[in-house]
């Protein structure tokens, strides 16, 4: 039986006691070894979710469960072992002097011995094509580089929740597609559970499923192609039509086959 790592139960949450409630009663589920892409509108919800499955905030209403655990300000500590987050800015997750120290840090925390930090910090540096940056001072380092640095900062904890909320935004296509090659394979391998909060297509046709947001509710939890073959109800919630257009063409590259009439 798949094991359950995530589950959003009956969440609603609002920033401050007066303001609009941004998620309304959102319930699911990712299971352990599962990809899921998460996507909707600008204001939608997205990253309101990835920050309340990190402890950065925590929900007014229902209950988050991570590996068994509910998610509170005495849970979170162990939960944050295992749950990897990284965001669309580089710059606010730097805190090492060197692309090794930053890696090293969250390790540091974690208590890995230090042998294993060494190994942990060549290995996460080479998945990431970074191996020869090791000394390198990281506000040097291109926005596309910097981003790489941090996901190898997040694999080095070997988390079993990894959260990509926009992560590859700096990236060029071919840089994005083939760091996301790499995180797909170490998911495979370390049978992660894999969230990315994204606009890039190819991202979303590789998931296993997709979550569609829309004003703070569920509105799909389906296969990329089940989700894009619905273009006309996808342009009613916000996603547009590039958005829609792109991507059925991405999917085909994908290998998902979809019916791909003009959108007018
Ligand atoms: P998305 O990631 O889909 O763009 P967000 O989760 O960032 O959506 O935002 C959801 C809603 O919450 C939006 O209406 C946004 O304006 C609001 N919001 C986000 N962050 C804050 C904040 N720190 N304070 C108040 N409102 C916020």
């Amino acid at each position: 039986m798949r094991k359950k790592i995530i589950e959003f139960r009956n969440v609603s949450f609002r920033y401050g006691d007066e303001g609009p409630w941004v998620l309304k009663n959102c319930s699911f589920e990712i299971y352990e070894n599962e990809w899921v892409a998460i996507i909707g509108h600008n204001g939608s919800g997205k990253s309101t979710i990835a920050k309340l499955l990190n402890g950065l905030l925590f929900p007014q209403e229902g209950e988050i469960i991570i590996d068994g655990e509910v998610v509170n300000e005495e849970s979170i500590w162990n939960i944050r072992k295992e749950v990897g987050m990284v965001f669309q800015n580089p710059d606010n997750q730097f805190v090492g002097a060197t692309v090794q120290d930053d890696v090293a840090f969250g390790m540091e925390n974690r208590g890995v011995p230090r042998e294993e930090m060494k190994k942990r910090i060549i290995d996460t540096l080479a998945a990431v094509g970074m191996q020869d940056y090791r000394l390198t001072e990281p506000h040097r380092l291109s926005g596309g580089q910097k981003q790489r640095v941090a996901i190898a900062s997040v694999l080095a904890i070997a988390p079993k929740v990894l959260i990509l909320d926009e992560a590859t935004a700096m990236l060029d296509p071919s840089g994005r597609q083939e760091i996301m090659q790499t995180v797909a394979s170490i998911q495979g391998r370390e049978k992660l559970s894999l969230i990315t909060i994204t606009h890039d297509l190819q991202e979303v046709a590789q998931a296993d499923r997709v979550i569609v947001m829309n004003s703070g509710e569920i509105w799909k939890e389906q296969t990329p192609r089940e989700v894009f073959s619905q273009k006309e109800a996808l342009r009613e919630i916000g996603l547009d039509v590039p958005f829609v257009a792109i991507l059925a063409g991405e999917l085909k590259q994908a290998g998902v086959a979809i019916s791909t009439e003009p959108l007018n």
